[in-house]
């Protein structure tokens, strides 16, 4: 399946772009679709996971180099995102939609690609935590908003555009990223040394990253650039990349700092405050990143199933296949539509509404990528499993959404947690909910504030969740989706693989709706 189209080609996504305010980017869309459907775009993503980046830690003389070498795929990718501006949109060109644009075009980069998305995404994310800061706005923002991609190794200044990371997990740490042990200490120039380590450091040839240090006034969050002012190599150490499931082409590694130069990004002690803001916005990229698993594995399993042929018909036209297709043609629908609207919330600064749906749209798409994607990939027989086919590596990368940026469990506590301290943030997600004026769908909320309990947490995320896909689908998919998501998700009538849709299912108007193109 190449020479396609994945934005011309989705009806879901190309409605739901006009419909949270990004109609004007629907030209732009479709020609960065064009080039992500392409062969070339198929076969450098293909490249850059074949061959994964290698590290150089030291030169032939023994000097440090700690740089990472990448297949020329990986960067040909980059190239297109960046030019594309889906790690900067909104900040580069500001108007009401650009969130939904960028969320778009970000969904379509991760269809062809998920791993370079990694650090378009962080840079996308950095910018609104270095626009606080006039000093850093004035030295980062002009990069971070260029249009240019510049893998060169060498100092900000002198670079065309600049690309940002993110390191906050330790292997003490992890999620409870308040044990960290790295610390801070303040320098002769006012700014900051940092001594310590990072275990997980994606995409480490950003040209600087934000990280968490103990400072003496408590946690605290830095800028951390790979050259320091006076020109030379920072010390932050790339210690070894990870061998990794799946994210192949994309590097992570684990890095030291030892005295490594760094500048405090708010204030000493607010650490987890100021880099949240980051990881707000990743999260909506996690939500949106497992749509595009999701949409990318029924359009393969789709595009299968249509031209192969078994026992005397194409197996779109044997009825149990129609089945399946169908019931994963309602979980992609539904999940784009979720990330879609959530990315509106960014547009228009409801920020209680996004707060708590972002991390409702991140708990539950990042969980249902995988079993999506197994159910697609066998659609298309022994071809699924063999690597030719994009199959497995979608299969890879499936589960990672739920991993990073926090994994399910502290996701779904992050569930409670905007539920009971954002003012006003319950309220407006069941607000959105009740936009459908459905009983079935409003029976889903919690009844009692037992159900607010942390043992609970993702029984409540789970049902948030799927209430606000119901009341989307209900509102804007063709009705036979409509009814047979709510017979299905919300009343029960449905088995525990895909592939049980009931008998009254429309099929017929479901795979219909689901390989209608956009309009
Ligand atoms: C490919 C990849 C790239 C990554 N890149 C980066 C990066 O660039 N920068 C970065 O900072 N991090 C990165 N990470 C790290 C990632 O964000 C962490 O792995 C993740 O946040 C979980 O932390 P942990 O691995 O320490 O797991 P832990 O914190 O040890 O958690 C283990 C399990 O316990 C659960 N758990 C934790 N606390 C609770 C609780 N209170 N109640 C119930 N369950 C709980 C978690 O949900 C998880 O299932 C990356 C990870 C991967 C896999």
């Amino acid at each position: 399946m190449t020479g396609f189209n994945p934005f011309t080609s989705d009806r879901a996504l190309s409605e739901a772009v006009v419909r949270e305010g990004a109609g004007w980017a629907c030209q732009r869309l479709a020609a960065y679709g064009q080039f992500a459907g392409s062969a070339e775009a198929t076969e450098w993503a293909a490249l850059a996971n074949e061959y994964p980046p290698v590290l150089r830690t030291h030169d032939r003389y023994g000097n440090r180099r700690d740089e990472v070498e990448f297949h020329p795929g990986w960067h040909n990718l980059m190239r297109a995102a960046v030019e594309h501006r889906i790690h900067n949109l909104p900040w580069s060109e500001p108007r009401p939609g650009a969130h939904v644009a960028r969320a778009a075009l970000s969904m379509l980069a991760s269809e062809t690609e998920a791993g370079h998305v990694c650090p378009i995404s962080m840079t996308f994310s950095a910018m609104p935590v270095l626009a606080a800061d006039p000093a850093l706005e004035a030295e980062w923002g002009p990069l971070v908003r260029s249009g240019v991609y510049d893998p060169s190794f060498r100092p900000a200044a002198g670079k065309c555009g600049a690309l940002i990371g993110m390191a906050m997990t330790e292997k003490q740490g992890g999620s409870d990223v308040r044990a960290n042990t790295t610390r801070a200490v303040r320098d002769d120039g006012g700014g900051y040394l940092l001594e310590g380590h990072k275990w997980f450091c994606s995409a480490p040839m950003c040209d600087a990253f934000l990280v968490l240090a103990q400072a003496p006034g408590g946690l605290s969050c830095f800028l951390l650039p790979r050259w320091t002012a006076a020109g030379e190599r920072n010390a932050f150490h790339l210690q070894r990349l990870k061998p990794k499931l799946g994210n192949r082409s994309n590097a992570s590694a684990e890095v030291e700092f030892h005295q490594a130069r760094a500048s405090l990004v708010g204030e000493e002690g607010r650490g987890v405050q100021t880099i949240i803001e980051m990881v707000h916005h990743t999260r909506l990229d996690c939500a949106v990143g497992a749509a595009a698993l999701m949409r990318r594995a029924l359009a393969e399993a789709l595009h299968h199933a249509r031209y192969r042929r078994a026992f005397g018909r194409v197996l779109i036209d044997q009825p149990l296949m129609r089945n399946v297709l169908a019931d994963l043609s309602l979980e992609s629908e539904a999940a784009t539509l979720l990330a879609m609207r959530v990315a509106r919330a960014f547009d228009e600064n409801q920020r209680a509404f996004a707060r708590l749906a972002v991390a409702l749209a991140k708990f539950w798409l990042a969980k249902r990528a995988p079993v999506h994607v197994a159910e697609a990939l066998e659609c298309l027989g022994g071809n699924g499993y063999v690597e030719e086919s994009v199959m497995p590596r979608l299969y890879r990368e499936a589960p990672l959404n739920s991993i990073w940026e926090g994994s399910g469990n502290v996701i779904a506590l992050d569930v409670l947690r905007a539920i009971a301290k954002e003012r006003g943030a319950f309220e407006e997600v069941v607000a959105e909910i009740r936009l459908a004026r459905d009983p079935r769908i409003t029976a889903l909320l919690p009844a009692s504030s037992r159900e607010f309990e942390e043992g609970g947490a993702r029984r409540m995320a789970e049902r948030l969740a799927v209430a606000l896909q119901a009341s989307l689908v209900t509102r804007f998919s063709p009705p036979a989706m409509a009814d047979a998501f709510r017979q299905t998700r919300l009343e029960g009538d449905w088995g525990r693989n895909f592939g049980t849709l009931p008998p009254p299912a429309d099929l017929d108007g479901i795979l219909a709706a689901a390989l209608t193109p956009a309009n």
